[in-house]
């Protein structure tokens, strides 16, 4: 009996102890799987790719994980000469990066960002309902593709240059059907895309680091635009460091932050007001000092004036060639493409003041008036480098002109 007894006890206690062993265990995986302090690196890109930009909401959620500047920090004096190259970056712990950064979007892809400019209200779409079929083209023709291309945006030089072209072809007995004629329109517009006799746009990391500074008033879509390129480059294998340089508004700097969390990118900051050539000049030694590839700087796109803004960029630009020699290696002036003609004015204002080395055009999925770029590039003789089409990391692509033209002005059967 007494035998029994200490059996039952005995199974009791084992009984007890494998109860409290796996609901420990159940509860600890259970925290991970809800547990938000996981890092953007342990979901890969492919997630960090399909989320939505910051809200507001989040910044009080997150805590950054980024280094702060000084308030009173100036930029010091280079720690090496500016003719020594900065130190062989240690890559150790990464994987080593891919060849080519071509990310260079396929043609339906843009077709769809470009969906408003496509439908009938369109550029493409009202070009088509003059085009359409197989009708035969007379002289009246120009006059009516210049109502078109006027309205939506081309600018009216660079209307007038294409509508020579199409005069002289008409002149010259070459433009006898509507075929022809949109292989016209479509040949002057990749040609005007075309600056520098470039066929491609994106980012050239030539430097360590390759620093980029980031241009253009607010709202144009400058941290957006970083925070979806440092989502792209970091799932290529590269490094990134984002520098907050819109130290005027709190919120601005929080935005990137939480780009920067996502990413899971480094993002060298400073208190509110900090001087925003001393926050450029940290990153870039930060980066100098992580084995970065490249600084993607953010700056504030108004301040008390138009002459002050300049000021400020040109001393911001300042600060990075003190930082590290021939930086800022890239000036990219972001233009939200819905603001039209009212883009390319200020847009030469950013250009007298800056050498301007590329052109991001953001917000094309939110106009009709695609045409805007051809008039853009055209009359700032920049290349285009990116066009945003949407809000999410996956909505950046490199600009190509002749995929650009063919998804803007081409049927659905080519390509
Ligand atoms: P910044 O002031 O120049 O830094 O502009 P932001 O990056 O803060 O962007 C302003 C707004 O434009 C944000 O709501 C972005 O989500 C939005 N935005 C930026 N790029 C695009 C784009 O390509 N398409 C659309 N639809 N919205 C965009
Ligand atoms: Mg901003």
């Amino acid at each position: 009996m007494e035998k029994e007894t200490f059996l039952l006890v005995a199974i009791i206690v084992v009984a007890l102890i494998y109860f409290l062993f796996f609901r420990n265990r159940a509860s600890r995986e259970g925290t991970g799987r809800e547990g938000r302090g996981d890092k953007q690196a342990a979901r890969g890109p492919a997630a960090a790719a399909r989320r939505v930009p910051p809200s507001a909401a989040e910044a009080d959620e997150l805590v950054p994980e980024s280094i702060e500047v000084e308030d009173d920090a100036q930029p010091k004096a280079p720690t090496r000469p500016l003719s020594q190259p900065p130190a062989a970056p240690s890559k150790s712990k990464r994987p080593p990066p891919p060849e080519t950064l071509s990310r260079a979007p396929d043609v339906q892809t843009l077709r769809r960002g470009l969906g408003r400019s496509r439908d009938s209200g369109g550029v493409f779409g009202r070009l088509k309902a003059l085009l359409g079929g197989q009708r035969d083209i007379d002289a009246s023709i120009a006059q009516q593709i210049e109502e078109v291309l006027l309205t939506s945006d081309v600018g009216a030089a660079t209307t007038q240059t294409i509508l020579n072209r199409i005069r002289e072809g008409l002149d010259r007995g070459e433009l006898t059907n509507a075929d022809a004629v949109w292989r016209a329109l479509r040949q002057e517009a990749v040609r005007m895309l075309s600056i520098d006799g470039r066929a491609g746009g994106g980012i050239e990391l030539r430097h360590s680091p390759t620093v980029v500074l980031f241009v253009g008033v607010n709202g144009a879509g400058k941290t957006t635009t970083i925070g979806k390129l440092a989502t792209q480059l970091e799932a290529a294998g590269k490094k990134c460091v984002l520098a907050a340089g819109d130290t005027f508004r709190a919120a601005a700097v929080q935005q990137l932050v939480i780009w920067g969390k996502r990413v899971g990118c480094e993002v060298v900051h400073g208190k509110d007001g900090a001087d925003p050539g001393s926050v450029l000049f940290e990153a870039i030694k930060k980066a100098e000092e992580v084995g970065a590839d490249v600084v993607l700087a953010d700056t504030a796109g108004r301040l008390h004036t138009k002459a002050n803004l300049m000021n400020e960029m040109q001393k911001i630009a300042r600060s990075a060639g003190k930082a590290a020699s021939g930086a800022p290696h890239e000036t990219f002036l972001v233009i939200d493409a819905t603001n039209g003609q009212n883009a390319l004015a200020q847009a030469r204002e950013f250009k007298d003041a800056l050498e301007i080395t590329g052109i991001v055009l953001t917000k094309l999925d939110g106009t009709a008036k695609g045409g805007v770029v051809l008039g853009i590039s055209d009359s700032l003789r920049v290349p285009v480098r990116f066009v945003g089409m949407g809000e999410g990391p996956d909505d950046l692509h490199e600009f190509a002109p002749q995929r650009f033209v063919d998804a803007l002005l081409g049927d659905e059967q080519a390509a």
